[in-house]
């Protein structure tokens, strides 16, 4: 008997596609996926890589992925461009690697990304490239959320897309008031910008106003989704850190410190970076809101003295 096929058997048929369909889902991807050869040099930059790292793939393809573009942080705010990078040791040992880092955004602040990193290999199977994979794991949606509702009730700081003082005084009063009766601790952070009049008075108030920003980004970028960042006002900011004992507050301090520090813009070929210097207290009996800032406040003030880019605490 004769063999003609049926619909039902092209169904079975593996399906295929050609080589620009490949091409159209990875550029469209969600993530983040770019392609680097031997010498790290990037030969590919998707449309998920543009939108969660502001760089366009004209700006990246062809430079190094060292060249002051990605500049991937480990957990320790190590740069591992220098020493550890995933991609370069996924090439020599030939293997899938999984990584939490922090991406350099082209606005200047750190998101953190987690990566996956594999080879690429020719037909005889020796390694061409490097492949990687990331995913934005900030609060990205809860925090466009988050800037329209405070944008409809007027507590927004437009510069820094962060909580106004005002909203800040409200969020602290609430936490006391939660503290009163239900006895759920919380603590403030209190930070600064470090010589920041110099650095407006060197490079001006614009690229002063982009600092700012990126700063403030790193906060919302990085936080957990029950805490607030706010602009207390000038180049002053509170972080509202809930449910939290002493020793968690400093990590969570030196966390923003460490990646503010990290955090930079590229001017004209020049690297322009601050620091900043904070104070940290939890709740205590009897505190109202102006005790509670006043002492974060002193706080800071002992970072300060102390040299900057620091962190100081009551906090046992
Ligand atoms: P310190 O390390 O002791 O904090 O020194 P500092 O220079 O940061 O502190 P100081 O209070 O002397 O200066 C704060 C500067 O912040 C002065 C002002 O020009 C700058 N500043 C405040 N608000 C803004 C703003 O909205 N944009 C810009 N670009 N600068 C601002
Ligand atoms: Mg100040
Ligand atoms: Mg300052």
């Amino acid at each position: 008997m004769k063999y003609t096929a049926n619909k039902k058997d092209a169904a079975k048929k593996p399906m295929k596609l050609e080589n620009d369909s490949y091409e159209k889902i990875i550029e469209n991807l969600h993530d983040g996926l770019y392609l680097v050869d031997r010498d790290r040099v990037i030969t590919y930059w998707n449309k998920g890589a543009e939108k969660i790292s502001g760089f366009a793939a004209s700006e990246v393809v062809g430079r190094s992925c060292s060249d002051n573009i990605l500049t991937h942080l480990d957990d320790d705010f190590n740069n591992l461009c220098i020493a550890g990078c995933p991609l370069a040791a996924s090439m020599v040992a030939g293997k899938l690697r999984d990584a939490e880092v922090y991406m350099h955004h082209k606005n200047g602040h750190r998101i953190p990304v987690s990566v996956r990193v594999s080879t690429l290999a020719d037909k005889d199977g020796n390694i061409i490239g490097g492949i990687e994979l990331f995913t934005d794991i900030s609060n990205h949606e809860t925090n466009k959320l988050r800037i329209k509702e405070l944008e409809k009730l007027a507590l927004l700081d437009n510069l820094t897309q962060l909580a106004n003082r005002r909203y800040i005084e409200s969020e602290i009063n609430n936490r006391l008031e939660e503290k009163k009766r239900f006895n759920l601790s919380f603590g403030v952070l209190f930070i600064d910008i470090d010589h920041f009049k110099a650095f407006n008075d060197t490079y001006g108030h614009d690229l002063g106003d982009k600092v700012l920003q990126f700063t403030a980004n790193n906060f919302t970028a990085n936080s957990r989704p029950f805490d607030m960042y706010g602009r207390w006002g000038g180049e002053e900011f509170i972080g509202v850190i809930r449910n939290i004992n002493g020793q968690g507050l400093v990590t969570i301090g030196n966390k923003v410190r460490n990646l503010v520090e990290k955090s930079y813009i590229n001017h004209d070929g020049k690297i322009l970076q601050v620091t900043v210097s904070v104070g940290a207290t939890l709740v205590g009996q009897g505190d109202d809101i102006e005790s509670l800032i006043k002492r974060a406040d002193e706080l800071l003030y002992k970072s300060k003295s102390a040299g900057r880019n620091c962190v100081t605490t009551d906090c046992e």
